[in-house]
């Protein structure tokens, strides 16, 4: 392919971005390369319209295999003995479109609620996947929950689940299974959730103080989400392995530490650590603690969402309004565009989500201006103006043009979060997999919406 100037402008082709499957083709236009196969959007927006999510399955899939052959690469290389297996939380992005391709890379499932394995469920009843899957339950063990996974346990499904409150240790004494518990490491990081005061989990004296606890076979952490800092992710593993340590004197059961989430994705600033600097220092601490307490290695979880799946969906809305700006401020003009923040990309609005933000058509646009976006609800609060900073767009002579963009890595949570503010509809969504084009989920109607108010 030659070399276009507008692929490194628009930071495209870039794995540390995660932008290597995208370019600008000789029209200045976005398109997505599958291998070989080339996906060219803005011929799909004249197919599908806006707004329009695009789930890109093959994502998932490499980013996995990538994830398996880390780790494969650092346990040979540090003769590490435990086993990695990594489990999807369902919480980042239950749309089977995008489940399943991660089942078949050999992805394990981690629930946070009762109607989150009551998927899993009907998957089990349709024989869509085998024995070998794994479950973990997270999250308050309702009435609801916890006979769902009595009801798994009892028909051959391995489901794990973790324990989180002294209740549900109660619960779990007559559980057939397998059961984890989780630590409240304590531990203060720097995230958008920065929770002064736990209420996952057990802190690692309550959990000493229990003695024997039946079938134990995990201990389960979870420090926060967007971890940006490398050492932060590495203190809370060895915290955790000095819990692990100690337990395991009571518990010869527990061979499994389960990691959690919390790998970053670089949305719209530099990557901080690569996972390979992740994987080869996580191996290197866990392999020495175990080797001095006379320990074999533990099995290892890691319940990465965000990381695997935010960069496996981009949002693309059509620019509907040019509206200038007239105080001095860091953008010439607002551009409204045919979808919402505050409905189709929450985190936007919840905890200031920055985004990369790439036109679809027009890229090679000599003529660019900082702009900020508003979304088409009535709220002053529907809007992204990248921190005050503004998106770079092309600008608009006329909204003749009709220009397009494309906002990347949106595949994790807000999918879940989306509502209806001022009953806009939700993006329609198609899935592009091995060349063809499907249709998840057709644009809602009105009449649609209208039903769920009752309408
Ligand atoms: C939310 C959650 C995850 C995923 O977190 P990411 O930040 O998306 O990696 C993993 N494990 C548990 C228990 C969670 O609650």
């Amino acid at each position: 392919m030659k070399k276009q100037p507008y692929n490194s402008f628009w930071r495209l082709g870039r794995p540390e971005h995660n932008t290597q499957y995208y370019s600008i083709n000789a029209d200045g236009e976005l398109v997505i390369n599958e291998g070989h196969y080339q996906y060219n959007i803005h011929d799909l927006i004249k197919k599908y319209g806006t707004s329009l999510e695009i789930v890109l399955p093959f994502v998932i899939e490499q980013r996995l295999e990538d994830l398996f052959d880390t780790f494969a690469k650092h346990s040979y290389l540090q003769k590490y003995r435990g086993k990695f297996s990594y489990f999807l939380p369902l919480k980042t992005n239950q749309n089977k479109e995008l489940v399943l391709p991660a089942l078949s890379e050999g992805a394990n499932l981690e629930t946070s609620s009762a109607n989150e394995l009551w998927l899993i469920r009907r998957l089990f009843e349709q024989e869509q996947f085998n024995p070998d899957l794994r479950l973990l339950c997270n999250g308050p063990k309702t009435v609801s929950y916890f006979s769902l996974i009595n009801d798994l346990q009892a028909k051959g499904v391995n489901v794990i689940p973790i324990i989180e409150d002294i209740n549900e240790l109660e619960m779990l004494k007559v559980y057939k299974g397998e059961v984890g518990i989780r630590v409240e490491l304590g531990l203060r990081i720097n995230s958008h959730w920065d929770k002064r005061v736990g209420r996952f989990g057990l802190v690692a004296n309550e959990i000493l103080k229990l003695g024997r606890i039946r079938n134990l076979k995990i201990l389960h952490y979870h420090i926060g989400s967007q971890v940006e800092s490398l050492k932060d992710m590495l203190t809370a593993a060895s915290q955790a392995m000095e819990l692990f340590i100690e337990l395991k004197k009571a518990n010869p059961s527990l061979d499994t530490l389960d990691l959690g989430g919390g790998l970053p994705v670089p949305y719209d600033q530099n990557q901080t650590f690569t996972l390979d600097q992740f994987v080869s220092k996580l191996l290197g601490r866990i392999k020495k603690m175990a080797d001095h307490a006379n320990l074999s290695h533990p099995n290892l979880i890691g319940e990465w969402g965000r990381y695997i799946m935010a960069p496996a969906q981009m949002s693309i809305f059509q620019v509907v309004w040019d509206k200038k700006i007239t105080v001095r401020t860091g953008a010439k003009s607002w551009y409204v565009i045919d979808g919402s923040f505050m409905n189709d990309l929450l985190d936007t609005w919840a905890i200031h989500q920055k985004w990369q933000i790439v036109p679809v058509n027009n890229a090679n646009s000599k003529k660019l201006k900082k702009v900020w976006l508003a979304g088409s609800s009535c709220d002053s609060d529907d809007k992204y103006t990248a921190g005050g900073g503004g998106v770079l767009l092309p600008d608009l002579d006329s909204l003749e043009d009709k220009q397009y963009l494309a906002i990347f890595d949106t595949g994790a949570y807000q999918d879940a979060l989306a509502s209806h503010h001022c009953l806009l509809s939700s993006p329609a969504k198609i899935v592009l997999q091995d060349g063809k084009v499907t249709v998840a989920r057709k644009r809602e109607t009105a009449a649609e919406v209208g039903k769920m108010f009752g309408w």
